[in-house]
């Protein structure tokens, strides 16, 4: 019996002309003229528009799309964001400030966060913003914020549930936490949300980030609901928007392959009319940040130097982990795996001119590696690399100024 070694899914999302890969239809050589440099993000903004159309055909018609902030906070590709989706969830008031620039009402962009400051507080008040409580001492922080701008604070109550998300790449619920309060403080804390004057907007149970796992989706949704069901009763005012988190992943690395959206939707479906009798009022959101816009950007760094070390060969680059943390390995990996790699300004090798190369950034450390001995056709100084799955914690989660070098750019195409 043959065990072939894992691939990665083909990345397929963006065409190739002539050898080169195309973003938003400018080959990548061309494009890094236009930018006028490297290393650069680029963004697909078709794709983006694809995604979320993608997800509305599949997903119930009543379930509302927010996009996590986080993710992507470029503000051309959030601007664009708020066209497509119903919501935004922001984590910093920078991100606010970002989401608050856009057409997006205030009403619907939510502030999510541990350890939210008296000014973050005030600052989302006065906007109008609706805040994700953590903790009852930020219910008690807000209301009497809220009491000296004369306003009354919108509020979320963000519930750690009293269940794990089983197979995600990061778990955020269940067990003891620094995020939300705990379920079974919940009903407590519910109550003094109403006896403070809060005005309550509902509930956000968020459980895990980053699952391939349809049964580890619809087990946590599922829960979900009936905790949110368990909960309403001590409300102090209708649910109006029930946030159920997301964690909907994407393949980075090899035999990953795409969620299959169809079960989940299903079990939607199934949820959606129960939830209606037990929360008549009740929006219910999921949020999403990598499945929206993670596939629809790359990383592109030029090779500087080609060099062989005891018979391995090395193409380093003008960028790495300094700008695209994750794809070194060093953002929450265990064991290194690559991120799906390319030689954009050569596609598709000649029959016999591919090789195994170790590609590695500029910086004096062992950890900037963007390839571990993958094969890829033979490329020079001057060839682009470019780096899939790059449009989500890029720039925003990478030590950009470790190693003193120039930032990337980031371009919407
Ligand atoms: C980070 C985060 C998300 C987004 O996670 P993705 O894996 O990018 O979808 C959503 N909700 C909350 C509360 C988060 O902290």
């Amino acid at each position: 019996m043959s065990h072939s070694k894992p691939v990665h899914a083909p990345q397929t999302h963006f065409g190739v002309v002539d050898n080169c890969l195309q973003v938003g239809g400018i080959p990548l050589h061309r494009l890094a003229q236009r930018v006028g440099g490297t290393p650069f993000f680029a963004y697909d903004r078709g794709l983006l528009t694809g995604r979320v159309a993608h997800l509305r055909a599949s997903l119930p018609q009543a379930i509302q799309l927010h996009f996590s902030v986080k993710a992507n906070p470029m503000p051309a590709l959030v601007q664009h964001m708020a066209g497509l989706v119903d919501g935004f969830d922001v984590a910093s008031a920078s991100e606010m400030r970002v989401a608050l620039d856009t057409p997006m009402p205030p009403a619907s962009v939510s502030f999510a966060g541990p350890g939210k400051t008296d000014a973050e507080l005030t600052q989302a008040i006065a906007a109008g913003v609706v805040l994700s409580l953590e903790s009852p001492n930020e219910a008690v922080r807000a209301a009497r914020i809220g009491d000296m701008l004369g306003l009354r604070p919108r509020v979320l109550l963000r519930i750690n549930p009293d269940f794990e998300m089983k197979s995600s790449g990061m778990k955020m619920g269940g067990g003891a936490r620094q995020f939300g309060v705990d379920a079974e403080e919940a009903p407590a804390l519910l109550r003094k949300v109403g006896a403070l004057g809060l005005d309550f907007h509902g509930l956000q149970i968020f459980s895990g980030s980053q699952s391939l796992s349809v049964s580890t989706i619809v087990d946590a949704q599922s829960s979900t609901f009936e905790l949110a069901r368990r909960l309403a009763d001590d409300a102090p005012a209708p649910v109006v928007l029930l946030n159920i988190g997301g964690g909907f992943g994407i393949p980075y690395f090899p035999g990953e392959a795409a969620l299959d959206l169809r079960p989940i939707a299903d079990n939607l479906d199934a949820w959606l009319p129960r939830m209606r009798d037990a929360l008549p009022q009740a929006n219910v959101a999921i949020e999403l940040g990598r499945y929206l816009v993670g596939e629809a950007g790359v990383y592109v760094t030029r090779v500087t130097d080609r060099k062989v070390s005891r018979g391995q060969v090395f193409l380093v680059t003008d960028g790495g982990m300094n700008h695209q943390l994750a794809a070194s390995g060093n953002l929450g990996q265990v064991i290194r795996k690559n991120y799906p790699v390319a030689i954009g300004t050569r596609m598709e090798a000649p029959a016999g001119e591919t090789e195994s190369v170790n590609i590695v950034g500029p910086l004096c450390t062992p950890l900037d590696i963007l390839a571990d001995r993958m094969p890829l056709p033979q490329a020079d100084v001057g060839d682009l690399v470019v780096v899939f799955q790059s449009g989500a914690y890029g720039p925003s989660a990478s030590p950009s100024g470790f190693l003193s070098r120039p930032a990337a750019a980031e371009v919407l195409v």
